[in-house]
């Protein structure tokens, strides 16, 4: 059966909040056939008894059988269909009512329903997952949230619908759905607002809690008031303005890359749980997580963005989610290109540095991406479907592309749109065929490894040719290849075509060239090379096939250095003998120093890196071997020294090399990455 589930996406950018299951098998169909759904709700919610009361008239104009649900916590008291009495309910699960309502050809049916029971007490000590991982509807004096998928209010599952909603909160509180504030009272008996969308909408999510309320005004592209609100609990009531302020930029910013702002207004709000959530028209956002300063200048800016790729045009999930692709490459990406070139690359090289740490087949193709569940699925739902497009727009120019995503947005606007949409946007655009392109990287998983052969040079009557063998494996790409040619005159960058898996290419030059380098900029999606790639400490993070050597063979320090490897990898660490010759794999190595350097003499590996020798009271490190595979070194002065790194240690995944003093990095650093270069002569 179809059932209301939540599609809250978390933010982006707080990578240590982030991660929970967010299963959607609700798919809005296109907008034109589900508006027909209509919801009339007045709530009262008391957060101090946790009560809530409310009344709803909703509108279908869907000949065909509904699905009928509400939270089971709720009681109903009074439902007529159509005139005629609800019957008990026929099928429901652990967590909802459900009514099956056959169909019917006599014009707009409509259902009246009343129901009232308790909330959830708000738990502020969740964190973000444990909050992203609750459905139920909760609330305290401290704050109240309704998400949609709690089944707080009646609604018919699977279709998208405008509403009304009209809300009534005890003195000193406030609250607010997506959509447009119509009217709003503030008496001694309490708050009373009422508020409208007129879109098509997934679903209804409801937030109050003691706001003070800073409101703003701009003016949208198309000339129409946008009004701009803060609703923060009184200890982050000065960081308004300046929240203010930096949605109204982000707002001009996009409007004049995409189009007409869809909404009149957008608001900031509080929440007194760590956690991040953006919806239509408003994100609800930690109150700690509003006091960090780089949620301003990024994670705003990605969730204002997701009002048009997301809460605008709905994701098709059963095919795919393009939207968090977008909204990284033009949210987060973007703020990088407008930091700098280097900041750009910077960005690029952690996301294939990241991909790079994952082991061959434990990613899956693009298509297959919903939404972020854990580490391998953001690296390719948000980073490679990033990198696609700063693919695609190499390949059309910005004028194109930015064309096209215009296109996009006037023609699918509050509809559920899939890649082929945007495929078909890109096309009309650019007047190209890009079949190839959307599908050897939208259904392949992995990525294209590309190797430089060989590359020579020959001098000609005037100028000098040059030759470039470039390999690829088996199963070919079809990619633009960008290399360098460093010659004498200075640098100029060349694109080639690969089609196959190994081809020659021809190229002149005039003044003597010196060397040639693949991709210096990093600007194709590729599985790096073992030398390109410095190993951080992410792959023991993520690669499914690490094996873990305590060096230590059993007391005190054993136990530390196991759990450290299990918090590490966050499952039962695969553990082999210290003395067993040493495995194909990647390997995570762990011991006290004497230990370590010990065991690095006696397999004739590369001792401790200069760079942390003598440092700190724990070092790590990693290496690169022959074939690819990498060893990781955790290395402690005593027990305690490696006791302290569990909390810290997960937290530097890009790091080639970090020196804890306790449990406080004091120095990390990655090894500089090596591109392929072939010197001439
Ligand atoms: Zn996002």
């Amino acid at each position: 059966m179809n059932l209301p589930t939540p599609r809250l996406h978390a933010i982006g950018g707080l990578t240590c909040l982030l991660l929970m299951v967010l299963v959607v098998t609700v798919t809005p169909a296109a907008a034109s056939a589900t508006t027909a759904v209509e919801y009339d709700i007045a709530v009262r919610i008391d957060p101090l008894a946790r009560r809530i009361e409310g009344r709803s008239v909703i509108t279908v104009g869907i000949p065909g059988e509904l699905m009928l649900v509400l939270g089971r916590r709720f009681e109903v008291t009074y439902a007529l269909i159509d005139g005629v009495p609800l019957a008990a309910a026929t099928a429901g699960t652990t967590s909802m009512h459900a009514w099956r309502i056959p169909r019917s050809q006599r014009g707009p049916r409509r259902i009246e329903i009343h129901w009232r029971g308790e909330l959830a007490p708000l738990d502020t000590s969740l964190d973000h997952r444990q909050t992203l991982g609750r459905i139920e509807p909760a609330s305290s004096a401290a704050g109240t949230f309704l998400p949609d998928s709690s089944g707080w209010y009646p609604q018919i599952a699977g279709t998208l619908a405008r509403y009304r909603v009209s809300l009534e909160l005890p003195p000193g509180q406030r609250g607010l759905v997506a959509g447009r504030l119509v009217e709003e009272s503030d008496t001694a008996e309490g708050y009373r607002a009422r508020f409208e969308f007129p879109f098509p909408s997934e679903g209804i999510d409801l937030m109050a809690g003691p706001y003070t309320v800073e409101t703003g005004t701009m003016r949208g592209a198309g000339g129409r008031p946008i009004q701009l609100r803060t609703y923060f609990h009184p200890q982050i009531a000065e960081l308004a303005s300046k929240y203010l302020d930096e949605v109204k930029g982000y707002i001009e910013f996009y409007e004049a890359w995409i189009g007409e702002y869809p909404f009149t207004e957008f608001s900031v709000v509080s929440s007194p749980t760590p956690t991040g959530f953006g919806m239509p028209t408003l994100t609800y956002l930690g109150i700690e997580v509003l006091r960090l300063p780089f949620i301003r200048a990024t994670s705003l800016g990605h969730e204002v963005l997701h009002n048009w790729w997301g809460n605008g045009v709905y994701p098709d999930y059963a095919h795919g989610n393009w939207s968090e692709g977008l909204t990284t490459f033009m949210a987060d990406y973007a703020y990088k290109e407008r930091e700098g070139s280097e900041a750009a690359r910077e960005m690029r090289l952690g996301w294939l540095r990241d991909f790079a740490a994952l082991a061959p087949g434990q990613d899956a193709p693009l298509t297959a991406f919903t939404s972020r569940t854990h580490g391998a699925s953001q690296i390719v739902g948000y980073n490679k479907a990033a990198m696609m497009f700063l693919m695609l727009r190499d390949l059309l120019g910005r004028e194109t592309f930015d064309r096209a995503l215009q296109l996009f947005w006037r023609e699918q606007r509050f509809r559920a749109a899939s890649w082929v949409d945007l495929q078909r946007a890109f096309e009309t655009a650019s007047g190209q065929n890009l079949r190839v392109f959307f599908e050897q990287w939208l259904t392949r998983p992995g990525a294209p490894a590309v190797r430089m052969a060989e590359a020579a040079r020959t001098r000609l009557d005037s100028g000098y040719r040059v030759t470039v063998t470039l390999e690829q494996q088996a199963s070919a790409y079809r990619l633009r290849v960008p290399i360098a040619l460093r010659t004498e005159g200075g640098e100029e960058i060349r694109i080639l075509d690969l089609e196959r898996g190994r081809q020659t290419f021809t190229l002149e030059v005039r003044t003597r060239p010196l060397e040639v380098v693949l991709d210096p900029d990093l600007r194709l999606f590729r599985r790096l090379m073992p030398d390109e790639a410095p190993p951080i400490l992410r792959q023991v993070m993520v690669d499914q096939s690490v094996v873990t050597i305590l060096l230590a063979e059993n007391g005190e320090a054993h136990a530390a250095a196991e759990i450290l490897a299990t918090k590490l990898q966050n499952r039962a660490p695969r553990i082999i003998s210290a003395t067993n010759t040493l495995p194909t794999a990647s390997a995570l190595v762990i011991g006290l120093h004497e230990q370590v350097d010990a065991w690095l003499a006696r397999r004739q590996l590369p001792a401790r890196p200069e760079i942390v020798q003598g440092k700190g009271s724990a070092q790590v490190w990693t290496t690169s071997r022959s074939g690819g595979a990498t060893l990781t070194f955790v290395s402690a002065r005593d027990v305690t020294a490696l006791a302290a790194l569990v909390r810290p240690l997960p937290h530097y995944g890009r790091q080639s090399y970090i020196v804890f003093d306790g449990a406080k990095m004091i120095e990390r650093g990655t090894w500089p990455t090596r591109v392929q270069v072939m010197r001439l002569d």
